[in-house]
């Protein structure tokens, strides 16, 4: 587990996200990180990522988690991402890796059921507990078949049976930052990114559901300056 492809792929001079230079405290001084990133780049999709042995294991879930164990969603594994990236939220820049708008859509802790991680991970067969803001209980990550170049990166993320488990549809549902109750056009509006994209990435009519009026856009409006 390295943070080279991930420093690879990015130039740090024109993106925000963080370099990967900063030193996690080692994980086994304080609980393991979980955090889920909704992200509208060319496509949208929801990075879910798990902190062990000092980075974020990291999948893209495009149509993001179910709450239903019957639903099986693909997870696609990509680059370990550094520790710091899981409070990172804002805008990459258009044209760079990933360019597009980053919410923090869901956060807190995880415990792997599974004794040994890394033999799990080998195995294609990790069993965890979510202690999030929005998915709790129990879950697993297996690797499945895939296509080609992609054929060891393929995995499927699915809920285990249990008093978390329903059919409520949660991304549509819970669309919004769980650091800054913000929607991804409000993201994208604060920090010069493509707003009509980011947009497209939030629940129809979402802005107009009361819980946040302010975000609702008014012509001549003052763009929100916030810290
Ligand atoms: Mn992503």
């Amino acid at each position: 587990m390295s943070l080279k492809k991930y420093k690879e792929k990015r130039d740090f001079r024109v993106s925000p996200e963080p370099s990967g230079k900063a030193t996690a405290k080692a994980a086994s001084e304080r609980d393991l990180l979980y955090v889920i990133q909704k992200h509208r780049a060319s496509q949208l999709h929801y990075d879910f990522r798990l902190e062990f042995n000092g980075v974020l294991l990291s999948w893209a879930v495009p149509k993001g988690p179910s709450l239903d164990p019957t639903v099986k969603r693909l997870a696609m594994q990509v680059e370990d991402h550094p520790v710091d990236y899981a409070s990172f939220e804002g805008v990459i820049p258009e044209g760079e890796y990933g360019g597009g708008t980053v919410m923090v859509w869901d956060n807190g802790q995880w415990i792997p059921e599974s004794v040994d991680v890394a033999a799990a991970l080998q195995k294609g067969d990790l069993k965890f507990t979510l202690l999030g803001k929005k998915l709790r209980g129990s879950w697993v990550l297996v690797r499945t078949r895939g296509f080609g170049s992609k054929a060891d990166k393929s995995w499927l993320l699915i809920k285990h049976r249990d008093k978390y488990s329903s059919q409520k549809d949660i991304v549509a549902e819970e669309p919004r930052s769980v650091l800054s109750s913000r929607l991804l056009a409000d993201i994208a509006r604060e920090n010069g990114g493509d707003v009509e994209k980011a947009s497209t990435g939030d629940p129809a009519r979402a802005s107009n559901r009361g819980m946040k009026p302010k975000f609702a856009k008014k012509p001549g409006g003052k763009k929100r300056s916030s810290s």
